[in-house]
């Protein structure tokens, strides 16, 4: 079996068979499906695939099998293993299994997503979270009995990339509250229900320099920015509903402290003085009950995720407002975009220039002890550890996030064209070789021969062949593309005479296809080059047999 191997890169090995079979137009006959196509790779050779390899190998591309969008595979999945007596799913059963989701199972195993090798990048994920956990320093708040409750050794890291690839360690399932770290939220909720003129009618969008429930606004009369408990509450004022917290979470965990609220209340004068501050100065709605705004600041302030429920949220500020895992649009793109700004300026109160500086990411943390983390277009993190540094923050959590940054290339202004030393996990690192052959078939396939000086120029193998045993040559004396048919023989001194699996040279493709032209040229250079290298052409075709 030409096709039986363990090795992880098969999939792009089937593609690129895939690729010769439809580009090269070889042995066409029947192309095979998506849904063959993910059954051959998951097998790897076996004429069955047990339940628990397919969800096994679904869950090193990051999915959860309790992912809403393979909802009707798991279901289908279910309701088929019972008609087994093995557990074993067939070519058969296994296409009725996938073919509901196919689109999103292909983009997995075609490592298509975002972070196209999630299981080696969750490995560093565990790596700088141990890391982390070792650091013993800081405070767990005590200021209520709800937060000096919790043990200091809780901590939790949860992310989840825009393709909802999923990966927690630790204390990833217990309920906390997100305090602050509701602020960034219910300023985006305000912007997508009323336009940022609106909003900032009210708050300003600039880092006070003052403590985060200082009582001072700025030379407008306004709040500074709305991460700051003024800016917050004002913000308060102007949202109405709550199931948008439910619909960023994925309809994951979202909960509601009520002794925590009561507490707040309790212990919250600073946040009345503030209130009643604002209220003098104006700077709420007309008509705004300022009382009942500050029990809707503290219930907001109560609202309990887990780690992993708010990595979602975190997710869909990452994926421009649309949750990662239902699709559903939840924020308008403007409303993250200025959430995620005021995030990166403003969120770590009196660290946030630092934090700017250092980690180059929006964030927001809350007295709990989590920081909410964006990197833009790739993931949404969750960190969560009681225990809080002087400034407010997290020790943990600013741990992690420093240390994130230092392995890959995330921050904002991490250039990522000519990356240094750093990672970067949205590029595969796996088998550059398969790659590259695709790269240079599809060059020669459209007859790209510009792309072909680059590859060469850059020391590409341009002989290099593809799992059909197909050469750039191959591809474009079947296309007919003299052009780069003479630069492979003539620049790259390619072996004009390469046979691919089914014992074919250039010269056989030229003629099948009809192409008069690439015919003569590859007769011309033969000629010459048996002439003058005769004896190398010869070994270079036994070595070739040898070969396969
Ligand atoms: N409930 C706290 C306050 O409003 C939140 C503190 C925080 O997480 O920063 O003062």
């Amino acid at each position: 079996g030409a096709l039986v191997t363990a090795n992880p890169s098969l999939w792009l090995r089937v593609w690129g068979c895939f690729f010769c079979l439809f580009f090269g137009r070889r042995k066409a006959g029947i192309l095979p499906s998506l849904e063959d196509l993910l059954f051959y790779t998951i097998a790897e050779g076996q004429e069955k695939i047990p339940a628990h390899k397919f969800t096994t190998a679904l869950k090193a591309t990051g999915l959860r099998t309790g992912d809403p969008r393979l909802k009707e595979c798991m279901e289908m999945l279910k309701v088929t293993l019972k008609t087994t007596s093995d557990g074993a799913l067939d070519r058969h059963l296994f296409k009725k299994c996938v073919q509901s989701n196919i689109v999103l199972l292909t983009q997995a195993f075609r490592k298509k997503f975002v972070i196209p090798d999630f299981q080696s990048f969750s490995a560093h994920i565990d790596e700088l979270y141990e890391n982390a956990k070792k650091m013993s320093g800081g405070q767990v708040a005590d200021y209520i009995p709800q937060l000096a409750r919790f043990s200091p050794d809780l901590w939790a890291v949860a992310l989840c990339t825009v393709d909802g690839q999923r990966h927690t360690v630790g204390d990833t399932k217990v309920p906390f509250c997100l305090q602050s770290c509701v602020k960034p939220l219910k300023y985006a909720i305000a912007v997508h229900d009323h336009g940022t003129e609106y909003v900032h009618r009210f708050i300003g969008k600039e880092p006070s320099g003052l403590r985060f429930n200082k009582l001072f606004l700025n030379e407008d009369d306004k709040p500074h920015n709305p991460m700051v408990n003024a800016g917050a509450i004002v913000c308060t004022s102007l949202i109405k509903v709550m199931n948008f917290m439910n619909k960023l979470a994925g309809n994951e965990y979202v909960g509601f402290s009520n002794a925590t609220f009561q507490s707040e209340r309790e212990s919250g004068d600073r946040n009345f003085a503030i209130g009643y501050y604002l209220k003098e100065k104006k700077c709420f709605p007309e008509g705004t009950d300022m009382t009942s705004i500050l029990d809707f600041y503290f219930q907001l302030c109560s609202i309990e995720v887990t780690c992993e429920s708010a990595s979602v949220m975190a997710a869909t500020l990452a994926n421009g407002g649309f949750c990662p895992i239902t699709g559903e649009r939840v924020l308008s793109p403007e409303s993250v975009r200025n959430t995620l700004s005021l995030m990166h300026s403003c969120g770590m109160y009196d660290f946030s220039g630092q934090f700017a500086f250092h980690v180059g990411l929006p964030a927001k943390s809350g007295v709990a002890g989590g920081i909410l983390l964006v990197v833009p277009n790739v993931m949404g993190i969750m960190c969560w550890s009681p225990p809080l540094d002087k400034l407010g923050n997290s020790v943990r959590g600013i741990q992690f996030c420093t240390d994130l940054v230092s392995l890959c290339n995330f921050h904002n202004y991490d250039n990522l064209r000519h990356f240094a030393k750093k990672l970067d996990p949205r590029r595969e690192g796996g088998d550059q070789r398969v790659k590259s052959v695709i790269n240079l078939l599809f060059a020669a396939y459209t007859g790209d021969v510009s792309a072909l000086r680059r590859f060469a120029l850059s020391s590409m193998d341009m002989e290099q062949r593809d799992y059909d045993s197909r050469t750039a040559l191959h591809v474009a004396a079947a296309e007919g593309h003299a052009e780069v048919v003479r630069f492979l023989l003539e620049a790259c001194k390619v072996n004009p005479v390469p046979k691919d699996r089914w014992g074919n040279t250039p010269m056989d493709e030229a003629v099948h296809f009809g192409h008069h032209d690439v015919v003569t040229i590859l007769r011309d250079y033969h000629n010459q080059y048996t002439h003058q290298e005769g004896s190398t052409a010869k070994k270079n075709e036994e070595n070739l047999d040898g070969l396969l």
